[in-house]
């Protein structure tokens, strides 16, 4: 995002979450990538430091990506699909991920990727507009606004299946992963 509209993101009040948040988690990572992952929403790390995917969740994804020689800070453009932590990492609302599209999209336009990774339902609904489990649609890509679209289980989720097991979530987004880097390498 450019710095006028960043400065404006990080003061925005669009709706109710602006009251309770301690800072907006706009993004990390590199804004020229090809490749732009998308969450759901900042949990108390994010909210307390101001960086998407720096807690639990987020080591467990940068140690995923970095073994499909992905490097999180080069490769990739880091964000959510809302930008104030909901309380108690409530799932966002509705009129909540509505209000915040305005700043996703701008994010997108900056960025301009080629492939979209989609890590959990809520981001999966709030781009694609599909309502499904994550067991499903993850691995499967799709194609959103000419780009394609990977959906991926959430971090958070992997966290709390640590089975190390062949078809395992965590061997899964693996592949996923793999996936999205073989696509990245295609012209
Ligand atoms: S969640 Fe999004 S729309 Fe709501 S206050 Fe934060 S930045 Fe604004």
């Amino acid at each position: 995002m450019s710095g006028s509209n960043l400065e404006a993101c990080s003061s925005c009040r669009a709706c109710d979450l602006a009251s309770t948040r301690k800072t907006v988690v706009i993004s990390r990572g590199n804004p020229e990538a090809d490749l732009m992952l998308i969450g759901e929403a900042p949990g108390a790390q994010e909210d307390a430091q101001g960086v998407p995917f720096v807690g639990r969740s987020g080591r467990a994804l940068d140690q995923l990506l970095w073994e499909v020689e992905l490097d999180p800070e080069r490769d990739l453009y880091i964000c959510n699909a809302i930008k104030c932590r909901p309380p108690k990492n409530r799932r966002p609302k509705k009129g909540e991920l509505a209000s915040c599209r305005l700043w996703l999209d701008l994010q997108l336009a900056v960025v301009n990727p080629k492939v979209i990774v989609l890590t959990g339902a809520t981001a999966v609904e709030a781009i694609l507009g599909i309502k499904g489990g994550m067991t499903q649609l993850r691995g499967q890509w799709q194609t959103w606004d000419g780009r394609s679209v990977m959906p991926i289980f959430h971090p958070s989720y992997l966290l709390r299946n640590p089975s190390k097991a062949t078809g395992a979530p965590l061997d899964l987004t693996r592949q996923d992963l793999a996936a999205v880097q073989q696509r990245l390498c295609e012209p």
